[in-house]
């Protein structure tokens, strides 16, 4: 008799232990309710962090104003549709930059504020410079003297100076000391003309 009572008082004791688990549990579960109130202020910093991007991004287009990279007479326009004639292959064909006259030895600018991406040796356009101005845009100077005035990774200001006009494109040799540049919108040769005026 006494076991049954023992086992009846286990039982008993049992089941109002687990009650009182259950009902432990549920005052547990109604913690995370103030969570959930507290989660709305944790998006706040994020909402703060994004605007840092676009203000970057910004600032980066922000260079509109653009010079010439060298003071002289056009040699060669922008053509990427219609066939020009090239004096150094004696033939008509497309020039996707602009080749402005300078003598060898002349400074040549960056046509605005930026920085220095490339600088590399290109086997028909000679010793060329790639500089980001940031939105996508960029300036290729070619032709130049090997040795250059900037390195990769400087920042310049517009009419810094990049280097000097050389004889290095073959492709080019043929025409009167000059400068060849391009401008580059997306990975997309554009007419330096719509930002040289
Ligand atoms: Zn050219």
């Amino acid at each position: 008799m006494n076991i049954f009572y023992a086992v009846l008082t286990l039982g008993v004791l049992g089941g109002a232990f687990g009650l009182i688990l259950s009902l432990a549990s549920k005052v547990f579960e109604v913690k995370p309710d103030p969570k959930p109130a507290v989660q709305p202020d944790d998006p706040e910093p994020v909402k703060d962090a994004s605007p840092e991007p676009d203000t970057q991004e910004t600032n980066q287009t922000v260079s509109k104003v653009f010079t010439w990279p060298a003071q002289g007479a056009v040699l060669r326009d922008y053509s990427l549709e219609v066939l020009s004639r090239d004096p150094t292959m004696g033939d008509w064909r497309t020039h996707s930059g602009l080749d402005i006259a300078a003598l060898e030895g002349v400074n040549v600018l960056s046509i605005s504020a930026g920085t220095v991406e490339q600088i590399y040796e290109d086997a028909l356009m000679g010793t060329t410079i790639v500089v980001d101005h940031g939105g996508g845009l960029q300036s290729w100077y070619s032709n130049l003297a090997p040795e250059t005035a900037v390195q990769v990774g400087d920042s310049v200001d517009i009419g810094g100076v990049l280097g000097t006009v050389g004889g290095s494109a073959i492709a080019e040799s043929g025409e009167s000391p000059h400068v060849h540049l391009e401008t580059v919108l997306n990975g997309q040769p554009v007419d330096p003309r719509d930002y040289l005026k």
